[in-house]
């Protein structure tokens, strides 16, 4: 049976608003799940529900198979960490790690031995004695995760704890909870909008969009089996190239070249014959020296960006733009014409109206 089940879960605001519509999800316990979309799509909603901090207005939550609706966030046994982490500025950040536990009346020396094991965890040994104000931004958060995890909860929820730091802490910071993660094994939910972040932490992933969970995989699957062209699309950096085109004969036309798309289509090859699909590629499936078998797309080089360990090249077919990621040796000039080919197997095709892989 899953730790963590949300079935139908619905959330309508006081104002009417409808936030989240029937969510379904399981989660195993230990399980490290990532909920990631664009703002307002109701990541932090469903997180508040799940801990209790907001009413859910339809549905079911349960917890290792009870339902927990209407369990208080103590009776949850959930630790929360936020995207603006409050320490208390006049207390030392061993009684910022030590005051929760405080609060409930644990011995001393259990709290004393939490916060030293707690701090170890964390590289915050050296620090214990410092106040708040005299940490890094990093630091500082990693008080905010430590004041979480050192409560003994099954349920460990955060919300963008990430978002205040620079590029550089976010990547130390990632490997980090990864890792705490795999030490306390707390069923974890994750919540941002990076999907970087969501490819490199999560078990599972729950890509969201307007309130509707679009898709439930493992950072795998969701790369390689995106259901729909939004997944497609917010999976990936840069993101997948998407060509509109209407099906003839079983091919579409992109410039000059003429593309078969007959056998991808199948057993629906006549359902599409005259209408329009949506032909998908990553910029990083692109061989710029052909192979048997590729699609061969042609156009001319707009702009190119030198990334060091790659090169993003922006290539213009007759009004189409796409970007193309090659290895920095491949990196065409700008404006040069280039020749580059898709491997059959990394050709996605959609429904122009649904936007469903087909
Ligand atoms: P972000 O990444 O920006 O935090 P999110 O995906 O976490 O976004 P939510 O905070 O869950 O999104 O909000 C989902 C939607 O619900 C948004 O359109 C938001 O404006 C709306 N919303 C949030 N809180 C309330 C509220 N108290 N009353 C009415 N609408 C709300």
């Amino acid at each position: 049976m899953a730790y963590l089940t949300l079935k139908n879960v619905n959330k309508i605001y006081p104002n009417g608003f409808h936030a989240v519509h029937d969510f379904n999800m399981e989660a195993e316990k230990g399980e490290f799940i990532v909920f990631v979309g664009p703002s307002g799509c109701g990541k932090s909603t469903t997180l508040r529900m799940i801990a209790g901090l907001e009413d859910i207005s339809k549905g079911e939550f349960l917890i290792d198979g009870e339902v927990a609706n209407t369990w208080s966030p103590r009776d949850r046994e959930v630790a929360m960490v936020f995207q603006s982490y409050a320490l208390y500025p006049n207390m030392s950040v061993y009684d910022n790690l030590a005051f929760g536990l405080s609060l409930q009346g644990v011995d001393e020396d259990v709290i004393d031995e939490r916060v030293q094991k707690t701090a170890r965890l964390l590289g915050l040994t050296d620090y214990l004695d410092r106040m708040p104000r005299a940490l890094s931004g990093g630091q500082r958060q990693r008080v905010a995760v430590g004041r979480s995890i050192i409560r003994k909860v099954g349920i460990f929820l955060m919300d963008e704890p990430l978002s205040n730091l620079d590029a550089k802490q976010r990547v130390t910071m990632r490997s980090e909870i990864t890792q705490i993660h795999r030490e306390t094994g707390a069923t974890t939910i994750y919540v941002t909008h990076d999907q970087t972040e969501a490819m490199t932490m999560a078990d599972r992933i729950v890509i969201m969009k307007d309130g509707y969970v679009q898709q439930v995989g493992t950072p795998k699957e969701v790369y390689f089996n995106p259901c729909n062209m939004f997944v497609a699309g917010f999976i990936g950096e840069p993101p997948m190239n998407f060509v509109r085109r209407r099906v003839e004969n079983g091919c579409i036309r992109i410039g000059g070249d003429v593309l078969d798309v007959a056998w991808k289509l199948g057993d629906r090859a006549a359902e599409y014959e005259g209408r329009e699909i949506v032909l998908g590629f990553r910029p990083e499936a692109v061989e710029m020296n052909g192979s048997d078998g590729a699609y061969t797309l042609c156009g001319n080089v707009e702009l190119t960006e030198m990334l060091g360990d790659s090169a993003n090249v922006y290539v213009d077919m007759d009004g189409e733009k796409v970007i193309l990621k090659v290895t920095p040796h491949e990196m065409p000039r700008m404006d040069e014409d280039v020749r580059f080919h898709i491997p059959k197997g990394s050709i996605y095709l959609f429904d122009a109206v649904t936007e469903t892989v087909i």
